[in-house]
C-alpha cells in the first residue's frame, strides 16, 4: 500500500512514515520520522549551533485508529545539542506532549467521545483502557469548562432579552442534585406567553 495515502490518513504533517512495521487484524504499527532535520534550542531559540547526539529507543504513540485497527507510531527520540547553550535536549513533537503515549488528536477525540457518552464506552470505542480514558477525560475537563464558559459569556454579551432560568439537575439519579442557572434569547412576546402559562 501507497504510505502516501496512510500519511494523509493519519492528518500529521510534521511526520513522514518510512515503513509499516507490522499489521494484523487488530493492530497496525506505523514507524516515522520527522520532516525537519533539527529543532530550535529551547535556550536560544536558534536552530544555528544544534547538532544531533544519537537516539534514545524509539517513542511507541497510540494514534487515531486507521482501518479500525489500533494504531501505533513508533517515532524517533532523537537526542540534540545546542553547542551555544551547551544544551541537551530532546526532539518534541507537536502531535504528543513530552513523555506522553497518546497523540493529541487520540487524547482530543477520546475525550469527546467521552464528554457525549460515557468513559466507559468511549474506551470501548477507542479500544483503550478505562482507566486512560477516565485520565485523559479528567485532564480535558478543565480546557473545556475555559472554553464552554468563554462561549457562553461571549453569547450572553451579545444576547438583547437575554433570560436566566434557574433549575436543578443530577449527574446521576438519586445522587447530589446540583444548581444550574441556564440562559436563552426569547423574544418578549415568548415571556408573555411562559408569564401567562406560569400562573
Ligand atoms: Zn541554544
Amino acid at each position: 500500500m501507497q504510505t502516501q495515502y496512510i500519511n494523509e490518513m493519519l492528518n500529521l504533517p510534521e511526520l513522514k512514515i518510512n515503513q509499516i512495521l507490522s499489521i494484523n487484524a487488530d493492530e497496525l504499527h506505523i514507524e516515522a520520522v520527522p520532516l525537519d532535520d533539527k529543532q530550535c534550542c529551547p535556550c536560544c531559540g536558534s536552530d544555528q549551533a544544534v547538532i544531533r547526539k544519537g537516539s534514545n529507543d524509539m517513542r511507541i504513540v497510540r494514534h487515531l485508529s486507521v482501518f479500525e485497527k489500533k494504531t501505533y507510531l513508533h517515532v524517533p527520540s532523537t537526542r540534540l545539542l545546542c553547542t551555544r547553550c551547551k544544551a541537551g535536549f530532546v526532539w518534541m513533537y507537536e502531535f504528543v506532549g513530552p513523555k506522553q503515549r497518546y497523540s493529541r488528536l487520540f487524547r482530543s477525540h477520546t475525550a469527546e467521545q467521552a464528554f457525549g457518552s460515557t468513559a466507559a464506552h468511549s474506551a470501548r470505542m477507542q479500544q483503550a483502557p478505562v482507566s486512560t480514558v477516565q485520565r485523559i477525560h479528567n485532564e480535558a475537563v478543565p480546557v473545556e469548562y475555559e472554553r464552554v464558559c468563554e462561549q457562553v459569556w461571549e453569547e450572553a454579551k451579545e444576547t438583547t432579552d437575554l433570560v436566566l432560568d434557574v433549575d436543578d439537575f443530577a449527574i446521576k439519579k438519586g445522587h447530589a442534585y446540583n444548581t444550574g442557572i441556564f440562559s436563552a434569547a426569547i423574544t418578549s412576546h415568548e415571556i408573555a406567553v411562559a408569564i401567562k402559562q406560569a400562573f
